[in-house]
């Protein structure tokens, strides 16, 4: 490795060439990551920390003769603005001529260049950076010139300097150091200067990645500390006031009214982390879409900020949840396999999602008119969850709230729909629909309310999605009941004898005939019910159509509905006449024009009424007919 050596009489100066593939890694650096170039500062923090850290290990360990033992475990920004440098120091392990050569001089971990090579154009480094071993490097970023001066712990240790442009080479010589610790001094390029020289901007940047750094930082001369230390997820829940969860939220959230809820974890096992999450009181109309991406847990690592918004720690349909993790599982500076990575990062986000839900879940039982209130603003997050989420359909089921016909405009769970059962219904009974209005006065519901079983009403548009999803509840199956034939036990009253589909067909008098010929391809079929008890008719989707026809109305403006069939109660009053005029004049126009209208009577609160102008202009004439009469 080494180039060339020179050896004057005051000094003895190595020269090495750096390991081809950090050229090329500072390289990918400089490109990349200049827009986050302020990471250089948390990377060379989480260095000296590291360093600190390794320290304090050694402490521990009596046989050692450790340099400055009363020395404070500490970092120090300083920054110069004639000399145009910042200087990251700390009083930890420090280095020897050996280490640094190693150190400063190879990549540790093989592949981690093909691993920044691949990352494609639009991932973030700055996520990444940190993880690989390489983050010392990012100071290339910002200085055209780096110069570490470090003294090992020991007090046999001597001093080093390294010294590189990042081009290609560096020189490596003695030093006379007298203190512990390692000294990184920055020469700013030209234009990074303004940036950088300024105690506010750099307090800034400390604040923001290296806040809980376990060791006091300091900038300048000064003796006030930078950053808090010791992290709030870090301390017993038993330590931290409200006041202080709930600044800490609004650092997270910028949401200025308190959290709803607030989770504060601690995990061993499987995996080792800590977390602090909030669910807040209220949504906004941007999360709602589910085009927000602007979701994520801050994620952590031993308390060194890796990712601002870690998005796979969270299923999409969570996006509203704020927080933390930390792990020390998944280290800011040991060389990972993305896939370990990811796999730490699922088993996280596994126990945090179950902790989520079980707290929703043990809040209904326990607070019944809080849940409702955050029900109201974040249930329809829940139901896309129960079409997004398989594995966790079951759980997300039990936090669901619905209205019933029953229940008027009251939100119940399944749990208590299926309480009130009667022995013998086997299904649970649901219609979709416009709107609660038109849910509550649907002719679907009349066998139901004659027989006093209980019909949930769903009125939102991702209640059809949801139902595309949902088979079963606690083993009954769901039911829409604006399907075909749907099977009622017979009416306690009036049991009639049970005709076959086949039967009924053929039943078809010339009244149906004749109205099926007026509808000709607007509907499937026609033909009796027994059902209605009021209404002159229903439209039926043909089995299990539904919620899909529905679900693919919202996603698509131009999608025909589904055609239907029309049934018609022969005892209703108004079907009665229309039979009458029929029979007198099976020709007549009126007729004809009542049978359309009843049809689009049908499609307007059903949605799916095609043309709205011929519907006026037949409902004036019918105006015009009644006028005339009187
Ligand atoms: P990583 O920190 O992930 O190992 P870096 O590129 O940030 O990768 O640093 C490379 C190595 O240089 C470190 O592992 C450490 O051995 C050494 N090093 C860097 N900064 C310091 C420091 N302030 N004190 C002691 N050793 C350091
Ligand atoms: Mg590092």
């Amino acid at each position: 490795m080494t180039k060339d050596s020179q050896n004057d009489n005051s000094n003895f100066i190595e020269t090495f060439e750096f390991q081809a593939e950090i050229q090329k890694l500072l390289d990918i650096l400089i490109n990349r990551l200049y827009k986050n170039r302020e990471i250089f500062l948390r990377e060379l923090i989480s260095n000296a920390a590291d360093a600190l850290h390794k320290l304090r290990v050694v402490q521990f360990d009596e046989s050692r003769t450790i340099l400055d033992p009363e020395a404070e475990l500490s970092i120090r920004i300083l920054f110069d603005e004639d000399e145009g440098t910042i200087t990251v120091s700390d009083t930890g392990y420090g280095m020897t001529y050996k280490e640094i050569v190693t150190n400063l001089g190879t990549i540790a971990q093989s592949g981690t260049l093909e691993f920044l090579k691949d990352l494609n154009e639009t991932s973030d480094v700055s996520n990444f950076i940190g993880m690989f071993g390489v983050g010392f490097y990012s100071s290339f970023i910002v200085a055209k010139e780096v110069v570490v001066r470090s003294r090992t712990y020991s007090q046999e240790g001597q001093g080093v300097e390294w010294r590189s442009t990042g081009t290609g080479e560096f020189q490596v010589k003695n030093y006379d150091k007298t203190t512990r610790g390692t000294d990184v001094v920055l020469y700013l390029k030209e234009d990074m200067k303004s940036d950088f020289l300024n105690k506010y901007k750099l307090e800034n940047i400390i604040k923001k990645y290296s806040d809980f750094v376990g060791f006091p930082i300091r900038i300048g001369d000064d003796d006030e500390i930078i950053n808090r230390q010791v992290p709030i997820w870090h301390q017993a829940e038993e330590e931290v006031s409200d006041e202080e969860y709930n600044e800490f939220y609004r650092q997270v959230s910028f949401d200025y009214t308190e959290p709803f809820h607030r989770i504060h974890l601690s995990v061993d096992a499987p995996i080792q982390f800590r977390a602090l999450i909030f669910l807040p009181k209220h949504s906004n109309r941007a999360m709602m879409t589910s085009l927000y991406q602007d979701y994520g847990l801050r994620l952590y690592s031993k308390k060194i900020l890796v990712q601002e918004k870690a998005k796979d720690l969270l299923p999409e349909y969570l996006r509203f949840v704020f927080g933390v993790v930390d792990s020390e599982d998944l280290p800011l500076n040991v060389s990972r396999e993305v896939i370990q990575v990811d796999q730490t990062i699922r088993r996280i986000s596994k126990v945090i999602v179950s902790k989520i839900l079980d707290e929703l879940e043990k809040m209904i039982d326990e607070h019944e008119e809080k849940y409702l209130e955050w029900w109201n603003e974040f249930g329809v997050f829940i139901k896309e969850g129960i079409t997004a989420d398989e594995k966790r359909r079951k759980k997300l089921l039990n936090l669901l709230r619905v209205k019933t016909y029953k229940s008027e405009s009251k939100l119940i769970t399944l749990k208590s729909y299926l309480e009130n059962l009667s022995e013998q219904q086997e299904e649970i009974f649901y219609l979709l629909g416009e709107n609660i209005k038109i849910l509550q006065n649907s002719p679907h519901l009349e066998p139901y309310k004659k027989n006093q079983q209980d019909v949930i009403l769903f009125d939102e548009p991702i209640d059809s999605f949801v139902m595309m999803n949902v088979v079963e509840f606690e083993g009954k199956k769901f039911k829409a009941i604006d399907q075909a034939e749907p099977e009622l036990p017979p009416p306690e009253d009036e049991k009639k004898e049970d005709k076959s589909e086949e039967e009924k067909k053929e039943e078809k008098d010339d009244f149906l005939k004749k109205m099926s010929e007026i509808l000709g391809d607007r509907i499937i079929d026609i033909q009796y019910t027994d059902l209605l008890t009021e209404s002159p008719c229903r439209l039926v989707n043909p089995t299990g159509m539904g919620a899909f026809s529905r679900a693919m109305r919202y996603m698509d403006q131009n999608f025909t509905p589904n055609k239907k069939i029309l049934e018609i109660n022969p005892n209703n009053s108004l079907i009665k006449e229309m039979k009458t005029l029929f029979n007198a004049e099976p020709n007549s126009v009126l007729f004809e024009m009542c049978v359309n209208q009843l049809l689009e009577n049908q499609e307007i609160t059903d949605g799916t009424l095609q043309d709205p102008v011929k519907l006026v202009n037949r409902i004036t004439q019918f105006m015009l007919r009644a006028l005339e009469k009187k």
